[in-house]
């Protein structure tokens, strides 16, 4: 059964796989902590907490575990844990997205993950920065939200510009380096 499959049947009608079924319900304090990093919008649910070398929203769920935060959102949509080779793929291009759903995070297998991020990449370019270059335009966007939210201006708009303007500024130094497949090394994915 490939893993298309698996996200529509959701959690605890995954048979085949015993690990895939055993509960995962956080805590009430870990859930809302989570949450206390996360600004929804209408769009992106964007994370404004910590930020991983890969670009990748940071939650630290216990003082000594560090996952990706869209990851976990993706585990607690599902009620269970990740395992074996399937990732939480981002349908919006952006890696601080938290929001679980159609065009934002779903199941998908490794293979999937670096095919669609090989599209994303030809398409939109932002896919092709290396590592450290994608956590630099993260920390920008998550900068920006964050000021809008404070501010009470829109979220959204602010992290477009700021996606936009670090897509342009990034874009060119990484070319320069050659990202290559580098960017197929995701931390905390
Ligand atoms: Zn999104």
């Amino acid at each position: 059964m490939g893993s298309e499959q698996l996200a529509l049947l959701g959690p605890g009608r995954v048979q085949a796989r015993d690990r895939s079924c055993v509960p995962f319900r956080p805590r009430k304090d870990v859930l809302a902590r989570f949450a206390g990093k996360v600004v929804r919008t209408e769009t992106c649910w964007w994370w404004v907490g910590a930020v991983s070398q890969g670009g990748y929203g940071a939650f630290a769920e216990t003082h000594d575990a560090v996952i990706g935060a869209h990851r976990w959102a993706l585990e607690v949509a599902l009620g269970r844990r990740l395992w074996g080779d399937e990732v939480a793929s981002h349908g919006c291009d952006e890696p601080l997205c938290v929001r679980v759903g159609e065009g934002h995070i779903r199941l998908a297998s490794q293979a999937e993950n670096i095919e669609e991020m090989r599209a994303r990449g030809r398409r939109v370019g932002r896919w092709a920065l290396d590592g450290r270059s994608r956590a630099d335009r993260s920390r920008e966007i998550r900068a920006a939200v964050r000021a809008a939210d404070q501010a009470g201006t829109d979220p959204v708009a602010a992290a477009a510009q700021a996606a936009a303007a670090a897509t342009r500024r990034l874009r060119r130094s990484s070319a320069a380096s050659d990202p290559g497949e580098r960017h197929l090394r995701l931390p905390l994915t």
